[in-house]
C-alpha cells in the first residue's frame, strides 16, 4: 500500500469503503453487487412506460437506478466535477455488452446527448463525455459533438410528469451536418432514461436522415412511477 493511500486512502465511490490493494474505484461487493439490468426486465419497464424501440436497431442500458441503491450514489456523483470520470468506470463496466452488441453491425458515430451551452458553461463538461470516450476508443468510431445541438434551455425534466416531459423538449434539438449521418450506424448515448421522452425525440429528428441506422446505449434507467 502506498504512503498516498495510508493517508489519504482511496474510497469506493458506490459505498465509501476503503478500498483494498487491488481494488479500483469500486469495491469487490460493490462491483458483484450493482443492480444490472437484465434485457428481460428492460423490456418489461419499456411496456410500462410505453416506449418503443421500433425505430431503433438495438438498445442497452446497464443499471437499475433506485432510491438509495447503489446506481443512484453513482449517478449523482456524475454530476459534480471530481468524479467526472466515473463515466469512464460505468463506461467499462458495459462495453462488452456493447461490442456484442454491434459486433456484427459497425457503429460509424457515437452522439452523446447534448447539454446547453449554458449549462456546459457552469458545469465545465458534459457528463456523458468520458462514457463516449470508452465507446470509441474500443469500437474506433469517433465522437461527435457538433452534429446534434441542445438549443433550448429548459427547465430540468426530473420535475416533470410524462406529459410535460414530452411537451418541453418538443423541438429543443437541432441536427447540424445532417448529409454526414447518410447510411450511417450512430450510437446514441445517454445517461439516464425515464420515460424515454428525450431520446424519443432525438429519434424523431434522426429518423428524417435518409438510411441512418440508431442504436443506445444508456447508463441507467429509473422507473418514473416510483
Ligand atoms: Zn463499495
Amino acid at each position: 500500500m502506498g504512503l498516498l493511500q495510508l493517508i489519504l486512502p482511496k474510497r469506493c465511490y458506490a459505498c465509501e469503503h476503503i478500498l483494498m490493494p487491488g481494488e479500483f474505484n469500486l469495491c469487490t461487493g460493490c462491483r458483484h453487487s450493482l443492480p444490472v439490468i437484465t434485457p428481460k426486465k428492460l423490456q418489461y419497464y419499456f411496456h410500462q412506460i410505453d416506449f418503443s424501440i421500433a425505430h431503433i436497431n438495438a438498445l442497452d442500458i446497464l443499471l437499475l437506478f433506485e432510491k438509495n441503491n447503489r446506481s443512484q450514489k453513482l449517478m449523482h456523483r456524475l454530476k459534480y466535477r471530481e468524479y467526472k470520470h466515473l463515466g469512464n468506470i460505468l463506461g467499462n463496466i458495459q462495453l462488452p455488452r456493447i461490442i456484442e452488441l454491434h459486433k456484427a453491425s459497425k457503429i460509424d458515430l457515437i452522439i452523446p446527448i447534448p447539454i446547453h451551452k449554458r449549462r456546459l458553461k457552469s458545469r465545465g463538461y458534459n457528463q456523458l463525455d468520458a462514457y463516449a470516450n470508452v465507446f470509441s476508443e474500443a469500437l474506433k468510431a469517433p465522437v461527435r459533438n457538433d452534429i446534434l445541438i441542445k438549443k433550448e434551455l429548459h427547465e430540468r425534466l426530473a420535475k416533470l410528469n410524462f406529459i410535460l416531459r414530452k411537451e418541453t423538449i418538443k423541438n429543443t434539438f437541432e441536427l447540424c451536418n445532417k448529409a454526414e449521418l447518410q447510411n450511417k450506424h450512430i450510437l446514441l448515448l445517454d445517461d439516464i432514461l425515464t420515460t424515454g421522452a428525450t431520446l424519443n425525440e432525438v429519434i424523431n429528428n434522426l429518423n428524417t436522415i435518409k438510411n441512418c441506422k440508431i442504436s443506445v446505449a444508456c447508463m441507467a434507467f429509473t422507473k418514473p412511477w416510483d
